[in-house]
């Protein structure tokens, strides 16, 4: 698996005839038919309406509803998340009081290394364990047995699991991660916790796995209480104005800048804003993997852009101070940048955009017409965004 766009079209173009009735009833076994493109997604290799373009050309939206519909769990995520970013840095706040007390409590850093290690005697658990941290990529039905045996069989924190899937997923992402860890808890939706059973893992692993006796059967109290909170508004995205040249900053969070819906003639420089520790711990193998993608994206951009591009690290003494210099030299009038969703990236990177947007320096922050349609219904459970996708997809002219 390569960092690549080439990647992403082939992948999609493989998985293409399945994404019909065959993943409808083969998705939740594993492996199952499903498309494991997420990597690329993730980070924007491949956008969502691209994928429901192409899947639309081979299958009705009927029969293609259900993949459709995953599709816009990350969307969903996303928005939601967008609109009560305070989930996210509680998340990072319970973390470091959880990591405060492991240094102290021997107990709970023994059970989460062993979890972690493979080494519970649980054995699904301990293969999953071992193939997330070979792979960087666990199934879908896999990461909610996962996280429920974790939770509800191991008594593990949640927060704890959330941190581990994120320091080694290829795909880890603050939204649709730390969102499906809390809604195994329960405290997604209020009243539903997910439970695995040895029996729906028999099922779906085709008898590969049957953990007889080793999974709860009711879910023990989780002492985080269901919380509602506060819906903050979205922020209004800027547009680019044709003709206006810029220089467009790109992080891991959108790779396809050639998709912003910028013209290549107003594009004075590029510059790929790398962050050597995107997310704090991250393991060898997806620090490797988003390395990749920036060299690779930056090659890509070279050879399909008429300007300068650059590479950017945030560790770098006064990164904006470079900005500054590249904004002077290459003559253009503003920057643009595809906002980065809530996650460790906006983390950032937001301190170096407030400092230019004080300096007077004109910066378009923008969104993409997929997230701009959809966000705003994200503000309470997942069907209510399910009952737009008919609307919203005629909307973006994905289906007439
Ligand atoms: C506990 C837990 C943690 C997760 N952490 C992440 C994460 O860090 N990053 C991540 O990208 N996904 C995460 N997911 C969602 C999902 O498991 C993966 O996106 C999915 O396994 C990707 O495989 P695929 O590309 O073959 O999916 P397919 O089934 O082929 O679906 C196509 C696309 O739809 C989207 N999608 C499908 N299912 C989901 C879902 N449940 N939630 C959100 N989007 C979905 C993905 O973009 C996926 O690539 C998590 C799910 C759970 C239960």
């Amino acid at each position: 698996m390569n960092p690549t766009r080439a990647d992403a079209l082939l992948k999609l173009e493989q998985f293409l005839p399945l994404a019909g009735i065959s993943y409808a009833e083969g998705r939740n076994f594993v492996p199952g038919v499903v498309s494991g493109l997420s990597p690329y997604v993730r980070h924007r290799f491949i956008t969502e309406p691209e994928i429901v373009g192409e899947v639309l050309k081979r299958h009705s939206l009927q029969e293609t509803e259900k993949f459709i519909q995953e599709i816009c769990w990350r969307t969903y995520w996303k928005g939601w998340l967008e609109m009560r970013p305070a989930v996210w840095s509680n998340y990072l706040r319970d973390l470091d009081v959880l990591r405060a007390s492991m240094a102290s409590d021997y107990d709970l850093t023994a059970r989460v290394a062993a979890a972690e290690q493979g080494l519970t005697g649980i054995d699904c658990l301990d293969a999953w364990a071992c193939e997330l941290r070979s792979t960087g990529w666990l199934h879908n039905h896999v990461r909610m047995w996962f996280a429920s045996i974790w939770i509800h069989t191991l008594g593990l924190p949640w927060q704890l699991g959330a941190d581990f899937f994120m320091r080694h997923l290829l795909d880890g992402d603050p939204a649709s991660n730390t969102l499906s860890w809390r809604w195994v808890c329960g405290l997604q939706t209020q009243g539903k916790v997910y439970l695995a059973t040895a029996g729906n893992i028999e099922r779906f692993t085709n008898g590969l796995y049957s953990p007889h006796g080793l999974l709860a059967q009711e879910a023990p109290l989780i002492k985080e209480s269901f919380t509602i909170h506060p819906l903050l508004p979205l922020s209004r995205p800027d547009q680019h104005v044709v003709g206006e040249n810029t220089v467009l900053l790109v992080t891991e969070e959108d790779l396809l800048p050639e998709d912003w819906g910028i013209p290549q003639s107003d594009v004075s420089a590029i510059v790929l804003l790398h962050a050597a520790e995107s997310y704090p711990g991250i393991g060898a193998l997806p620090a490797a993997w988003k390395n990749k993608a920036i060299e690779e994206t930056a090659a890509r951009l070279e050879a399909g852009f008429q300007c300068p591009v650059h590479r950017l690290h945030l560790s770098e003494e006064s990164p904006l101070a470079n900005l500054h210099t590249l904004l002077q030299e290459s003559g253009a009038d503003s920057f643009s940048i595809m906002n980065p969703p809530v996650g460790p990236i906006r983390s950032l990177i937001e301190p170096m955009l407030s400092d230019l947007a004080s300096n007077q320096v004109a910066l378009r922050k923008l969104r993409r017409p997929w997230d701009e349609a959809f966000w705003p219904h994200a503000t309470h459970g997942f069907f209510k965004l399910k009952e737009r996708i008919p609307s919203v997809l005629t909307q973006l002219s994905l289906v007439a």
